[in-house]
């Protein structure tokens, strides 16, 4: 099966966490128009993504919801599941832990890294907390495959360089250093700030008119 573009991937996680809230809200059905209501993009691109993963609406009602949750969880999803790590367990670490925990079944937050000696040993939001010095032993032990990197701007290369020898496969950087890493690791970079600065931008635009 083809890898899908990332855009794809993106609009496919969309869709399955607005029809979770749908299903708990005891909806059944949804039409690709209404899909495309809530995200706000059109029901040809709806239906364009949705064929991408063989499944086309032959139903007078639209498409059953839990019937495409699970169509879409077989495509994003790993069937055994992911182990993530948080690299760097400060404010953004804590709070990305906290969130995360439990809220998606295929991904789970099993590790904690930090050179804080406060830290290290202890379980901190639910997750137990390493030294850097067991980021090699403990990626390969547990079976971890995705890094969500929340050290200091000052650390991020050195921590990136450790985390790509560890035999990670994937990059969640949060940090504003961009990295370089190898091209069997699959890096995505996160940003607030630019998308803060895209509101303030937008803002000032509605502000002068
Ligand atoms: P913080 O200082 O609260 O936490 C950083 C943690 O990293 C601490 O626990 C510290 O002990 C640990 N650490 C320091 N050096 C380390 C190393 N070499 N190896 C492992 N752990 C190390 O900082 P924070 O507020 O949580 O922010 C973390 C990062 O996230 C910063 O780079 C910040 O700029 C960035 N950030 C990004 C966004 C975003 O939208 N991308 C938003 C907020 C913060």
């Amino acid at each position: 099966m083809e890898t899908l573009p990332g855009k794809t991937v993106e609009r496919l996680s969309q869709y399955r966490r607005r029809l979770l809230n749908l299903l708990e809200e005891n909806k059944e059905f949804i039409f690709s128009h209404e899909l495309a209501e809530i995200l706000q993009i059109t029901a040809v691109q709806v239906r364009r993504d949705l064929m991408l993963l063989g499944y086309s609406s032959v139903y007078r009602k639209g498409y059953p919801i839990r019937k495409l949750i699970e169509v879409i969880g077989t495509r994003l999803d790993n069937v055994k599941g992911q182990n993530v790590a948080i690299i760097g367990m400060g404010n953004l670490g804590m709070a990305l832990s906290h969130y995360l925990y439990g809220i998606r079944p295929k991904l789970n937050i099993v590790a904690a890294f930090d050179i804080d000696k406060e830290k290290i040993g202890k379980t901190i939001a639910g997750i137990e907390c390493f030294g850097m010095d067991r980021l090699d032993s403990t990626i390969r032990t547990m079976d971890i495959s995705i890094g969500v990197m929340t050290v200091p701007q000052f650390a991020a290369l050195e921590v990136a360089k450790l985390v790509v020898k560890s035999g990670i496969k994937g990059i969640l950087n949060f940090t504003h250093i961009p990295l370089h890493v190898p091209s069997d690791i699959y890096l995505e970079e996160y940003d607030m700030i630019t998308s803060l600065e895209k509101v303030a931008y937008f803002v000032k635009e509605l502000d002068s008119q």
